[in-house]
């Protein structure tokens, strides 16, 4: 079969089961897909061939004997933020570019026993901060739909490899956007789960209380896959919640949109810096939810003007503290010929992060530091309590929140925006991850460059299931996520 990539993760389970084709066919189309299609999209750092078609085998051998799950056998790419025993983990980064996980992450333990076969590791900016991917050490990755432009970030290379038809579905972490601005910017769909839904363990840590892992896939079923492997209490994690997990794929239909109430926040719709392609694909998707039934509320959620300044103060702030870990000795990049202890320090960092980690390593030491701590740290906490009850206030009378995942679509490489506009980017996913709530990205359609526009539906806290229901029932009756990248139409 020459068009195995064409199919939905439902209609892999479906043709594995039912033995119309096996993992390692499945597996190969995909590897020989990376190998022709990723030179010009460069959305791996690792492929794991040999390791990849030895997990198929075992896929294949283990439905034979009866023992196969509904995933056994299926794809995927990890983000390269996630340890994955004895291959390669590297952040992005110099610094861990000779890292070999001696554990795997939780969610690659829980995807292998789900029988997933992972491709390989994807590409991500720098620790995860960014929005374009192009602070990875490995180099930029490529848009699918127009290759001099980004896949956004930090979760660039899940993206692209999804957009470009080299995975069926990716792992990503968003800690300020990082699923759901790149999902946008590539035409994807993208879960950020609640805060405490999905483990942390060996998941790099970027801001500890903002950072959660999430799926990305072309539709909001794919996500639900995902999800029903990547969600669970972890007792490695402290911050994971005992919580039963929905069953994500049984509930896609759990939610009516007639009469779901909709909040649309004012402030997000008349920003000054919000594309007008951007506006008006969301106001059209909005337009069709209303037509399937919803209810458009316009509500206030007035902390809007604190979203950027109160991230880029807490997550610089637990970045400096989570990232001193590494520092040369136990492992990572070690500067040679160290003259003493403190030049090894200073040149094993200084030679191992890029310039952005080491700008949000100063900014976040600085606002730690004695003098300045209330004044900046405690003082960003308090904002941001402010704007969690801001969401809180707008649940009492809404269901779910819509906003634009992202102001823009899709940037150039190499644009190099202005660190407050780059910043000012991320106003419409950052105050989720303040807040811990969920929210999901789904295609909505084009602006005048053919670039993908996302619609984000923000959830209260645990309605994972709704937020994909929703979805799943708008794409039910639209064909955005349908859509593919001429890249993604080649055949390998
Ligand atoms: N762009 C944001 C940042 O650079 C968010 C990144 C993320 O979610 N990991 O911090």
């Amino acid at each position: 079969m020459t068009d195995l990539h064409r199919l939905s993760v439902r209609e892999l389970t479906e043709g594995l089961a039912a033995a119309k084709f096996s993992s390692r066919e499945l597996t190969e189309h995909y590897l020989k897909r990376i190998e022709k299609i990723d030179a010009r999209v460069q959305s791996y750092v690792t492929v794991t061939a040999e390791q990849a078609l030895a997990e198929a085998d075992a896929a294949d051998a283990l439905r034979k004997a009866g023992g196969a799950t509904v995933l056994t056998g299926v794809p995927i790419a990890h983000k390269d933020i996630f340890c994955t025993h004895g291959i390669k983990t590297t952040a992005g980064s110099k610094m861990l570019d000779n890292f070999i996980s001696p554990y795997d992450a939780t969610v690659v333990a829980k995807g292998k026993v789900a029988g997933l076969v992972t491709l390989g590791k994807v590409n991500m900016d720098e620790f995860a901060m960014g929005s374009t991917s192009e602070s990875s050490y490995f180099g930029a990755t490529a848009n699918p739909w127009a290759l001099d432009h980004v896949p956004g970030g930090s979760s660039g290379g899940s993206a692209a490899a999804v957009a470009a038809d080299l995975a069926p579905f990716a792992t990503g972490t968003d800690t300020g956007g990082s699923i759901r601005q790149p999902a946008s910017f590539c035409g994807l769909t993208g879960l950020k789960p609640t805060y405490g839904r999905v483990s942390r363990f060996g998941m790099i840590a970027y801001a500890s209380s903002l950072d959660q892992g999430g799926p990305m896939a072309r539709s909001a079923e794919d996500c639900a896959y995902l999800m029903n492997v990547m969600a669970g209490h972890d007792a490695k994690d402290s911050t994971s919640v005992e919580k039963n997990v929905d069953d994500y794929v049984a509930n896609l239909n759990g939610t009516s949109v007639k009469g779901l109430r909709i909040g649309i926040p004012k402030q997000y719709f008349n920003a000054a810096g919000l594309d007008a392609d951007v506006k008006a694909r969301i106001e059209e998707s909005l337009k069709k939810l209303e037509d399937m039934g919803a209810v458009l509320v316009e509500i206030d959620l007035n902390m809007t003007e604190s979203y950027v300044p109160t991230y880029y103060l807490i997550a610089p702030a637990e970045a400096s503290s989570n990232l001193s870990r590494f520092d040369g000795v136990r492992y990572g990049y070690r500067a040679e010929n160290p003259v003493d202890l403190m030049d090894l320090y200073k040149r094993s960092r200084s030679e191992g992060f890029g310039k952005e980690v080491q700008q949000r390593i100063l900014i976040g030491t600085y606002a730690l530091s004695a003098g300045y701590y209330d004044a900046y740290y405690v003082k960003a906490q308090k904002v941001r309590r402010l704007i969690q009850q801001d969401f809180l206030k707008a649940f009492e009378n809404v269901d779910v929140i819509a906003a634009p995942s992202a102001p823009t679509t899709a940037y150039r490489i190499g644009a190099n925006l202005s660190q407050v506009e780059m910043y000012l980017g991320d106003i419409y996913t950052i105050a989720v991850n303040l807040a811990g709530l969920p929210a999901i990205n789904a295609p909505v359609g084009f602006d005048k460059d053919s670039l993908p526009v996302g619609l984000q539906l923000i959830g209260n806290y645990w309605s994972e299931s709704q937020l994909l229901s929703v979805v799943h029932q708008y794409q039910q009756t639209t064909d955005w996520h349908t859509k593919r990248a001429a890249i993604a139409e080649e055949n390998a």
